[in-house]
This record gives structure tokens, C-alpha cells and sequence, in this order.
């Protein structure tokens, strides 16, 4: 029986971030509370209902290929599936689905009510316990208290959070949410240093009141990929998205309304995401652009709204009105919400380590927007290592950190910890010097064995990974081994006007040809060897060797760099050193290294501007203290 006052660990907010931590704690065997708000909104998408796209759907597979739960959700609620960038190299691929916005809460929920030892209180947080630098509980705003031996804090854009539509401003965690402002001056009292960002979100119209007929339908894939590697649940009816543009009318509004925008009137003053700016971000900063898109997406299934992707605003709402109306096809628009902005705190991420724990409070651990990311791919990555990583503790074993070179997520959370950020940080495939073996369709190779290891991800589903990598292993032999007649390969690579052979050929070279799409090579392959059909994981593993064959080159570099990083990282620097004390380093390199405090050598070359004598004195000082 659970004793309802104590637990292992507390979450603190029932996000994207708060839900993958509980789950992470829980199902490696400590009892967990969640507490959070309101527990009917456990799992609520705040903006946009999608989920994936470039750089977060990879995200999304390898939160799932390490047992978190966002991919599963979002493959049960999908309305509409693509894999996005087909048209470029595979490595950039990335799958994206369009989520019932009700469907995926609810089916967040009916998933953490299945754990066992995760349970859950409605509340609010506003205070944490301390006792001698550590955290043992939380104080509730009805004055209940509970005790835990860690403690993860996810409480997304709520702290103080404050949002605005022109002039007018109210606090609230976001729309229809109250505030959690005596949480955030109680952090700001026991000493953590936070700073102020802010997103906003577009106005929500009525789908029955909009001309279709003006827009350009956007389908579902026919045969959508999804996120999940371990379930393939029946699909949803699909629907359609779609696309339009605003007009010079639209552009005109925002000129005339500039100094009601609190963006441009000096209302808000904090730093918004860069790449989901507002429409009058857009609209001022790129004169020159004549249009901008419009993507109507369906909220659901039992729903009419629609959300309106790419007029995000927090103008006046008779403003909004006009802007919407100005858009070709909204001529009739009904607003069912407007649009707004919301500023809130967040934590330089310089305050906490490589397993999300703070420095100054080892078993607090933070995750999502507080870090000062945006999206709830980059919230749930953090959700999950930190709820891991406090599982972990607990068990005094070592924290789970993931390096750059094996995924997304360990190079979001050393871009955060090592080199800050000053705007809210979302991820891109272009951050990663590994991309193109850090691919969305390798995530269960690359982390699976993390997430059996940690007691996360259940033991058949480690297997049939392990499974499939041996089938990719067979398949490299395979095409490697394999001749192909040009009697049986010509006509094929006529079709597709590659040159012919004029002698057998090694699969695994023919692979190489752009030209080719999969497709041919399965219809080819499946007649040539009939046994093909019958082993679908052989066929996913020739598919992997198809993708790595393309870019053989490439991917031995980044193995190479990979090697020369691994050298730099292993070389650990002690928690205890005392860079103001190394008197060979500069003034600049003792203040950075003492703020981002790395824990190796290759995560203090990723320091920016540390310079390479500040490297060079390190290295030195190590010796040194080897040999004293
Ligand atoms: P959240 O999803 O915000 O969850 C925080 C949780 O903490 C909530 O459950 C809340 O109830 C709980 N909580 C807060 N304080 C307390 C307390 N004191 N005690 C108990 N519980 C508490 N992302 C994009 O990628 N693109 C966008 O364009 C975009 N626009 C956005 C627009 C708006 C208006 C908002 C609000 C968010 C937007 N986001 C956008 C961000 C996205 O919603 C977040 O990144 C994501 O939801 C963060 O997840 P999280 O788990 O960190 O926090």
C-alpha cells in the first residue's frame, strides 16, 4: 500500500515533459506522483495539434525507440500522417502527423492510469522542500504536503506566465490555465537565476465558415509510416489539410496595426522562437515577401475548428478578425479563439547538467520549455532522460547521458547545457554533425538497448530490435554478396534511364544509383528471390542498406569523427576542479568553464569561444594532477 504522503519521485506539471517523466519513473519501479494543475488537461497540446516534422519527428522515434511514450500516442490519435522531405536525400526524412487534439489527451491519460505506481494529485505547486541542498517534497497551494526523494519540475510556459492580445494583458499558464507565480518566485528566492521568453499561438476558426475551394488540399500519405516502432494501431479516419496564402490586404493590416502589436509596441520584450514567428514578425521583417502560407489544420475529428498555421498574433482581436478575413477562402471566417502571446520564465540552462539535474539541488531535476525550449517533441525528449536519469539516482546507479554521435536528444541537451541559448531553442537536423547516420528510420538500432538496459523499454521489444538489426546485418551481407545478371537487372534500370550492364553487378554497388527509388528494387528483388516476401524484417534491413549505400562516403567520415570525438570525450574532468584557481587559463575561459562546469574534455571544446589555449591549459592540467 502506497503511503500518500511520500514517494520516490514527485513530477511536478502533467506536459509533454511531466508526462514522459512520470511514465520513465514509474515504470522503472518507483512510486511516482504526478501533480499538475488540473489532471483533465494531463497530456493537453498547448498550440498547433501535430506532432514530428524535421528534426522533431526524429526526436519523436527515439523517445519512442527508448520505451517514452509520445510516439504511441500520436500514432492512436493521428488524423493525417506524412513523412515530410521526400523529395530529399533520406536522411532529412521526417515523419509528421496531425493529431485528434482530444484523442491525444485522452489517450495520454488512459495510458499513465495503466502504470501501476504512478499516481496522481490536482494542484497547484508552490514551493519545494529543501533540507540540506536537497530537495524532499512539494508544498501545495491547499496546503498539503508531499515528500519524495526526488524531484523533476516541467512546468512549461506557466511560471509567471503572462499573456497578451494588443493591449490587453492577464496572467494565466496559457489560454483557460491560471498562473504559477509563487512557484516561480520561490525558485527566484532559493536562488536559481531565470530569464524571460515567449511564443505565441494563432487565432482558431470554425471550419464551416471557411471556402475550400480556395485552398490546395494537403492528403495523408496512403500508407503513413507513424512514429512508433513497436505498435501499429488501426488507423483513424484520415482528413485532409490545407493550404493557402495571405494577400497584400493581410500585409497592409499588420503595417497599420504595427503599434498595436504588442511585439512592436514595446509591450513584450522578451526574446519568441525564431522559426514560428508571428504574422507580424513576418510581415515587417520581410517586406519584400509578398504572401506568406496558411496551412488550415483540423483540431479533430468530433470538432470543426480548425487551427490556422502561419498567423500566429497576438493583435487586437477586431485586428485579427480583419487579418483572417483579408486571407482568400476566410472572406466569412468565425474566430472561435483568438490568438495570443505569452511571456513566461524560464531557466538558463548553464544551471543544470548532463542528466538534467540542477547543480544546485542534485535531485531536482528540470525538463521542457523551463530549459528554454519550444515544442513539445524537444518538452517530451527532456521529460523522459530526466525522469530516467532520476530513476537512475535513486537506484545509485550512473545517469544515462546519450552523446551527439547517437542521437537528437543527446544533442539537444548538450546544445543546451554546453552552449546556452538565448532564444528558445528548438532542434533542426542541420545542428548535427551526424545526421546522416542519425536517421529518423535507425532510431530503435541506435537507443533500444538503452531503454531495455535502464528497465524502461519491456524485453520483447528489445528484442525484435535486436532482431532487426541482425536482419540489416544479413541484408548488408546480402547485397554485398549478391550478382545481379544484366538480363534480369537491364529492363528495369532502362525504365528508369540508368545505364545498362553489360556484366553481373553487386547489388550493394547498383544500390549507389540515385535514379533508382526503393520501390523498383523491392518489385525487382521480390521476383528474383521469392524468399524476400516472406521475411518483411529482411526486406527493412535491405531498405537500411538501400539508405546507408547512398552514403557510404559520408558515413565513414562521420565514423572517423566520431572516433576523435569519443577520444575527447572519455577524457573526464573532475566535478571538484576549481577553474578560478588554474592560473594558465584566461579570465574568459575560467568564467565559462566554471558556468558550464563540462564533463569531459570534448564537451569543453563545444564551449563557445573557449579558446584553444584555454583547451591546451586543460589538458595540461590534467597531466599535471595525473602525475601529482
Ligand atoms: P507544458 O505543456 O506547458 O505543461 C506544463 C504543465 O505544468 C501543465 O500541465 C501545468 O498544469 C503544470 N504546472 C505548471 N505550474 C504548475 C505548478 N505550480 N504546480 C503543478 N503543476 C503545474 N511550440 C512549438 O513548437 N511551436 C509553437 O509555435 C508553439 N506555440 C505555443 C504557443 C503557446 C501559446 C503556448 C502556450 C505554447 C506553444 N508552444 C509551441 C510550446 C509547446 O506548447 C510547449 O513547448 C510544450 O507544451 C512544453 O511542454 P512542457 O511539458 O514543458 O510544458
Amino acid at each position: 500500500m502506497t503511503d500518500m504522503s511520500s514517494f520516490d519521485v514527485i513530477v511536478i506539471g502533467g506536459g509533454h515533459a511531466g508526462c514522459e517523466a512520470a511514465a520513465a519513473t514509474s515504470v522503472m519501479g518507483l512510486e511516482t506522483l504526478l501533480v499538475t494543475i488540473n489532471l483533465d488537461y494531463i497530456g493537453q497540446m498547448s498550440c498547433n495539434p501535430a506532432v514530428g516534422g524535421i528534426g522533431k519527428g526524429h526526436l519523436t522515434r527515439e523517445i519512442d525507440a527508448l520505451g517514452g511514450l509520445q510516439g504511441r500516442i500520436a500514432d492512436r490519435a493521428a488524423i493525417q500522417s506524412r513523412m515530410l522531405n521526400k523529395a530529399k536525400g533520406p536522411a532529412v526524412w521526417a515523419p509528421r502527423s496531425q493529431a485528434d487534439r482530444e484523442l491525444y489527451r485522452l489517450e495520454m491519460q488512459r495510458e499513465l492510469r495503466r502504470i501501476p505506481r504512478l499516481h496522481f494529485y490536482q494542484g497547484m505547486v508552490d514551493e519545494l522542500l529543501l533540507e540540506n541542498g536537497k530537495a524532499k517534497g512539494v508544498r501545495m497551494d491547499d496546503g498539503n504536503e508531499f515528500g519524495a526523494r526526488s524531484l523533476v519540475l516541467a512546468t512549461g510556459t506557466f511560471l509567471n506566465g503572462l499573456i497578451h492580445i494588443g493591449r490587453t494583458t492577464r496572467p494565466a499558464g496559457r489560454a483557460g490555465d491560471p498562473p504559477s507565480e509563487r512557484l516561480a518566485e520561490h525558485m527566484a528566492a532559493i536562488g536559481f537565476e531565470r530569464g524571460r521568453f515567449k511564443t505565441g499561438t494563432p487565432p482558431r476558426i470554425d471550419g464551416r465558415s471557411v471556402d475550400f475551394t480556395r485552398f490546395k488540399p494537403q492528403e495523408s500519405d496512403p500508407e503513413p509510416v507513424g512514429f512508433s516502432h513497436w505498435e501499429r494501431p488501426a488507423p483513424l479516419p484520415r482528413v485532409r489539410c490545407w493550404l493557402g496564402y495571405t494577400r497584400a490586404r493581410t500585409h497592409e493590416i499588420v503595417h497599420t496595426h504595427e503599434g498595436d502589436s504588442p511585439l512592436f509596441s514595446g509591450q513584450i520584450q522578451a526574446r519568441g522562437p525564431r522559426y514560428c514567428p508571428s504574422i507580424e514578425d513576418k510581415v515587417i521583417k520581410f517586406p519584400h515577401n509578398p504572401r506568406h502560407q496558411v496551412f488550415l489544420e483540423p483540431e479533430g475529428l468530433q470538432t470543426s475548428e480548425m487551427y490556422v498555421n502561419g498567423l500566429s498574433t497576438s493583435m487586437p482581436i477586431p485586428v485579427q478578425l480583419r487579418m483572417l478575413h483579408s486571407v482568400e477562402g476566410l472572406e466569412a471566417a468565425r474566430m472561435t479563439k483568438p490568438g495570443y502571446a505569452i511571456e513566461y520564465d524560464y531557466y538558463p540552462p548553464h544551471q543544470i547538467d548532463l542528466s538534467l539535474a540542477t547543480r544546485a539541488v542534485p535531485n531536482l531535476f528540470f525538463a521542457g520549455q523551463i530549459n528554454g525550449t519550444t515544442g513539445y517533441e524537444e518538452a517530451a525528449c527532456q521529460g523522459l532522460m530526466a525522469g530516467i536519469n532520476a530513476a537512475l539516482l535513486l537506484k545509485g546507479e550512473p545517469p544515462l547521458v546519450l552523446s551527439r554521435a547517437e542521437s537528437y536528444i543527446g544533442l539537444l541537451i548538450d546544445d543546451l547545457v554546453t552552449r546556452g541559448t538565448d532564444e528558445p531553442y528548438r532542434i533542426f537536423t542541420s545542428r548535427s554533425e551526424y545526421r546522416l547516420s542519425l536517421r529518423q528510420d535507425n532510431a530503435d538500432l541506435r537507443l533500444a538497448a538503452h531503454g531495455f538496459r535502464v528497465g524502461l523499454l519491456a524485453r520483447d521489444l528489445y528484442d525484435r530490435a535486436q532482431r532487426r538489426r541482425e536482419r540489416a546485418d544479413e541484408a548488408r551481407a546480402y547485397a554485398r554478396e549478391t550478382a545481379l545478371s544484366p538480363e534480369l537487372v537491364n529492363p528495369m534500370l532502362e525504365a528508369h534511364e540508368s545505364s545498362a550492364l553489360d556484366q553481373p553487378a553487386r547489388l550493394y554497388g547498383l544500390f549507389k544509383r540515385p535514379e533508382i527509388p526503393w520501390q523498383s528494387w523491392m518489385e525487382l528483388l521480390t521476383t528474383y528471390d521469392n524468399n524476400m516476401s516472406i521475411v518483411p524484417d529482411f526486406v527493412d534491413g535491405l531498405q537500411q542498406v538501400w539508405l546507408e549505400s547512398k552514403y557510404e562516403g559520408y558515413l565513414s567520415r562521420e565514423e572517423q569523427r566520431r572516433a576523435e570525438v569519443a577520444r575527447m570525450e572519455s577524457v573526464a574532468l573532475p566535478g571538484e576542479i576549481e577553474y578560478a584557481e588554474i592560473g594558465t587559463l584566461s579570465l574568459e575561459g575560467r568564467e565559462k568553464l566554471d558556468r558550464v562546469r563540462p564533463a569531459s574534455l570534448g564537451q569543453a571544446a563545444r564551449i563557445p569561444g573557449l579558446r584553444v589555449s584555454d583547451l591546451s591549459a586543460l589538458v595540461i592540467e590534467l597531466a599535471r594532477r595525473r602525475s601529482a
